[in-house]
């Protein structure tokens, strides 16, 4: 820690470092690399939503929306969710908009967690995790996600390691189904017994939703909150960004049962006011969109996944194959260098693809051989990286 005195760096920011996954994307536009690094897409956004977000603007939706989220937005997600999760929410009392699933994350610890706190988080884990439980005062403590023992099994957790973490200082536990980076989608019986966890230790649950349309193999996704005994102590979080091809518009949301919301409110009006109002207006159109969209965008990334998933195994790599969202974890210990870093950089500079080193996922050390590519591309991106790895070769 870079604590000198007279520093004129907070203690909190000089805990953690800056994004190494935007970094990847700065390093990739310097060597024009192939952009496997960043989760965003290089296609177009669905053309309904981007005329409505155009009507918005023409027709002066330009100002603050309501600080918590315009009533068209809310009332949409309230729908979604009882369309597709059978939940009942109240748009008044349970649902905040935020810029982005990442202020959401940041509001919901800010609103629930005193400093000394301790956060249970699932490794390795998005890594924006980390440095907001440093920014709320929490105390984060790591259970580990243990890659499959081959590459097209499940990653799985210890249930005596999970029980070990949870003690009378645990406030939380972010869980994040479908899972960056490891593509895992938490069962019913995982969630079931996290849920007994959190009843016993009287633990709320804060879940990163945000790739819940982006499913694979028959997998389902399960929403935390629908797991009896979860409505009242889980604050679900999801956004736009993913699901419509927007991670540029910042719309995302909480969905958490009255009194934490009205916490969440104060906190999220203090940090942004609100998400943009035009954008905002887009979304409910967004919401209202038929079920076959979600559909297609599931069947499409799938060809996305099997394409990228056939280039990194034929280029060696140990590839482990998600059941969901948009992202491929890799061993790539095979290649004999020194660590995740150092392949990155050489993956970069001289074979041109971009990706992320694993060690940005993990605060133990047990990512220094992974590494994360996505493949929320086009085919004729992903076939142009295809091209390139095959020039990998072990050192
Ligand atoms: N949560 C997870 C798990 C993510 O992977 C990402 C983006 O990669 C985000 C949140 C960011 O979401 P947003 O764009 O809504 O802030």
């Amino acid at each position: 820690m870079n604590l000198r005195p007279g520093s004129r760096i907070s203690a909190k920011a000089a805990q953690f470092t800056e994004s190494v996954i935007r970094e990847m994307t700065r390093e990739a536009l310097r060597h024009n690399a192939i952009n496997l690094a960043q989760g965003f897409p290089d296609f177009p956004a669905p053309e309904e939503i981007k005329r409505a977000a155009q009507e918005a603007i023409a027709t002066d939706i330009n100002q603050y929306a309501i600080t918590w989220g315009a009533r068209d937005l809310r009332a949409g997600i309230a729908a979604k969710t009882a369309e597709w999760q059978g939940l009942t929410i109240d748009p008044e009392t349970q649902i905040t908009v935020c810029c982005g699933a990442t202020e959401a994350m940041i509001a919901s610890l800010l609103a629930t967690v005193n400093p000394g706190d301790e956060v249970i988080v699932f490794e390795p884990f998005y890594e924006n995790y980390g440095a907001d439980a440093i920014l709320s005062g929490a105390t984060p403590r790591y259970v580990s996600l243990h890659p499959p023992a081959t590459p097209d099994g499940e990653w799985q957790f210890d249930p005596a390691e999970l029980r070990g973490a949870f003690n009378q200082h645990t406030r939380a536990i972010i869980l994040n189904t479908p899972n960056n980076p490891t593509g895992k989608v938490f069962t019913r019986a995982e969630l079931e017994s996290i849920r007994d966890l959190c009843v016993e230790f009287d633990v709320i649950a804060i879940t990163d939703e945000i790739y819940e349309h982006i499913l694979y193999d028959g997998a389902r996704h399960i929403s935390p909150a629908t797991i009896e005994g979860m409505a009242d102590r889980t604050i679900t979080i999801n956004g736009m960004s993913k699901t419509y091809s927007v991670t540029g518009w910042r719309v995302g949301w909480t969905i958490a049962p009255p009194d934490l919301t009205s916490a969440i409110r104060k906190v999220h009006d203090f940090l942004t006011v609100g998400a943009a109002a035009p954008l905002q207006a887009a979304g409910a159109v967004a919401l209202a969109l038929p079920s076959s969209y979600y559909r297609h965008l599931s069947d499409d990334y799938l060809v996305r996944r099997d394409q990228l998933l056939a280039a990194l195994r034929g280029a060696g790599l140990t590839a482990y194959r998600p059941r969901g969202a948009y992202y491929i974890m890799t061993n790539v210990a095979g290649f004999n260098f020194r660590n995740d870093v150092e392949f990155t950089r050489h993956l970069i500079a001289d074979i041109g693809v971009a990706a992320v080193p694993g060690s940005s996922f993990y605060n133990s050390t047990l990512g220094s051989q992974q590494v994360r590519f996505a493949f929320c591309k086009r085919a004729e991106t992903l076939a142009a990286a295809a091209e390139r790895l095959h020039k990998l070769t072990p050192r």
